[in-house]
């Protein structure tokens, strides 16, 4: 048996095995090796600078100047320089952070562009473009703007717009890094709420956030720190919940309201306060 045979986990729908990359001769990424489960919402999160874009590149197949890499990557058990690019394109999405589009091109034909690896060579969209391009419109609120110029548009705005890009992919697997940047609570929920009904319909999501109590909302979670994996472990498992308030330093706390997890912010007087009644004792 080979050992890509022997190595495979049943339903994953990305596997990395001893990823390590450098940019411009400096190691980001040290032997990461992670499972992200088919069909389940995983949440990356770590300090800034921990690797988490560096990383959801790498299991996108992005490669950017300076950058040289090793260990393995599988998408759907084949390893990712195994698909053919079109194939690839259609089988994962994603939604980068802070990624430049022109400014000038209408929001329908932006969103288009998900569908270019459905597309033949210079071929017109098909009825199956138009209908993915106008369900991921509605689904992001989008639909309004659709003639409108990208440039045009406020950051939330053009959020959800290049979300609907991603969307119109339908693809099996979506990356996201940051995808709440700049969208308003009910946008948020309105994102939860996307990202849940795609898990429900059998997609699998990985997504960045520095928004711990979002990030909590997912299934799994992934912690980077410093380039490493330090924990991975499902949101409402107390395990997590220590490993996360270590890595931030114990400046957040974990506790749960009507059954959901959520992130507060530790300022240093409540922690004094709580170390203090720790030293007192019960009872004080
Ligand atoms: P995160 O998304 O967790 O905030 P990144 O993956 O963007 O972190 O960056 C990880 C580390 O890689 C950071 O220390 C960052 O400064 C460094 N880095 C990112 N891009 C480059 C680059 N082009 N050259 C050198 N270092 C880089
Ligand atoms: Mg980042």
């Amino acid at each position: 048996m080979s050992r890509k045979n022997a190595s495979a986990r049943p339903g994953m729908a990305l596997q990395a095995r001893d990823v390590s990359l450098s940019l411009h001769g400096q190691r980001i990424l040290h032997k990461v090796s992670l499972g992200f489960a088919a069909g389940r919402w995983t949440a990356m999160v770590g300090p800034n600078g921990a690797g988490k874009s560096t990383l959801l590149r790498a299991l996108a197949g992005m490669d950017v100047a300076g950058q040289s890499q090793s260990g393995e990557i599988e998408l759907l058990g084949r390893e990712l320089k195994q698909w053919p690019g079109r194939e690839r394109a259609r089988s994962l999405a994603w939604l980068g952070q802070n990624q430049p589009v022109a400014g000038d091109m209408a929001v329908y034909d932006l969103v288009m562009l998900g569908r270019l690896p459905h597309q033949g060579w210079l071929a017109a969209p098909s009825r199956a473009d138009h209908e993915a391009v106008e369900q991921a419109l509605h689904q992001t609120q989008g639909w309004d703007w659709r003639r409108r110029s990208v440039g045009s548009l406020s950051g939330g705005e053009r959020q959800r717009v290049l979300l609907a890009r991603a969307l119109a992919v339908q693809a099996e697997v979506l990356l996201m890094d940051e995808p709440l940047a700049n969208l308003d609570p009910p946008h948020q929920a309105d994102w939860l709420e996307c990202v849940q009904a795609l898990v429900e319909s059998g997609h699998t999501v990985i997504s960045v956030l520095h928004e711990i109590s979002m990030a909590l909302q997912a299934q799994e979670l992934v912690i980077l720190n410093q380039g490493r994996v330090l924990h991975q472990g499902a949101c409402s498992d107390q395990g997590t919940h220590a490993a996360l308030e270590e890595v931030f330093e114990h400046r957040l706390r974990i506790c749960s309201i009507d059954g959901q997890w959520l992130a507060l912010p530790r300022t240093r007087d409540v922690r004094q306060g709580l170390e203090h009644r720790q030293t007192l004792g019960p009872g004080r």
